[in-house]
């Protein structure tokens, strides 16, 4: 079973590191560090090497130990999270490729299974969720301290248990944790009722530059490099703006674009709300994620990605 053959490689391992995609989420970064406090537990030591994240992020457990890179060249064990491909993982050609042995924790039903263990559990709401029942089965006691980065990652990726992806047992392991001290409501506020000062302003920017298109079902809205600079934004600070037009009644289909030099494009983050599968929609662009919130990235111009991106999710309207 592959959950033995994780367990096997960890113990086998002297250095093990551990990866998870670009632009990292809360469920990227609670993975990764929940991820490191397991192996721990277990005796062990492993590096968590991110190379750029929010710093609302900071107060979790072992975010200080966080890496943005390594003298290590060629780890013995290398574990992606929370990550569908290779070409997405941060720094996952330094780290990832020269591994000895690589695993691949994830629940992106668009998985490429590029480990030489995969554990992809696509009905999961959260990677946190599925290192829930994997410690268990390692027999690692989830700490407190595992417990608070595992809950960032539900709480984060279910926008608030919200999502329709939540089951009986997201709520009863919550419960558990809870149990255990996690402090449940005060990660709530942190991750998802915080808010940048630039986020806010990009916020307002997006919102006054919402188009409804379609009748109604498409709500589409755009930054450029330039309004990052002006209000200074930092990574994380787009997070929960592709959601203000997924919240607008009627429409089906949020996207929000944001420019990106090297290659010149618009990385795209698309939600729905009911029918559209937009991971299906990110696939045509080579990217991916979840059916009702996926990203890929279309090189071009401004006018050109968004008529590109409107064009395939019209093919998916009703
Ligand atoms: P977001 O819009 O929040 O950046 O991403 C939504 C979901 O789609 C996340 O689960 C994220 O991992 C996934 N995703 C975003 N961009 C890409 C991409 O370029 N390629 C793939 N495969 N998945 C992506
Ligand atoms: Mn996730």
């Amino acid at each position: 079973m592959t959950l033995d053959n994780i367990l096997e490689e960890i113990k086998k391992a002297k250095t093990i590191v551990i990866l998870t995609h670009e632009t990292p989420d809360g469920d990227a970064i609670g993975s990764s560090l929940a991820m490191k406090l397991a192996i721990k537990e277990l005796g062990k030591d492993a590096d968590v090497i991110i190379p750029e994240y929010s710093r609302l992020f900071n107060f979790l457990p072992g975010a200080s130990s966080i890496k943005k890179e390594s003298d290590i060249k060629k780890y013995d064990l290398a574990i992606s999270v929370d990550c569908t491909d290779l070409k997405r993982l941060a720094e996952g050609d330094k780290y990832f490729e020269s591994a000895k042995s690589k695993i691949v924790i994830d629940h992106h039903g668009t998985n490429k299974m590029f480990g030489d263990f995969n554990f992809v559990n696509p009905v999961s709401p959260a990677c946190c969720e599925i290192l829930i029942g994997m410690f268990e089965y390692f027999g690692i006691d989830i700490t407190k301290d595992i417990g608070s980065c595992i809950v960032t990652g539900i709480i984060t990726d279910t926008g608030g248990f919200r999502y329709s992806g939540v089951t009986a047992e997201t709520f009863e392991f919550t419960a558990e944790l809870l149990r255990k001290g996690v402090n449940v409501s005060d990660i709530y506020k942190r991750v998802l009722d915080t808010k940048t000062r630039a986020n806010f302003e990009l916020n307002k920017l997006i919102s006054q530059r919402m188009e409804i298109l379609e009748n109604g079902k498409i709500a589409f809205t755009y930054i450029n490099l330039e309004d990052e600079k002006n209000v200074n934004a930092e990574e994380g600070d787009h997070e929960g703006l592709v959601e203000i037009g997924r919240d607008i009644e009627g429409v089906e289909v949020s996207a929000f674009i944001r420019e990106k030099e090297n290659p010149k494009g618009y990385k795209i983050s698309l939600r729905s709300n009911d029918y559209v599968n937009v991971s299906d929609v990110c696939l045509m662009f080579g990217g991916g994620g979840h059916p009702k919130a996926a990203g890929c990235f279309i090189q071009g111009e401004l006018e050109q990605v968004k008529a590109k991106i409107i064009s395939e999710i019209k093919k998916v309207l009703k």
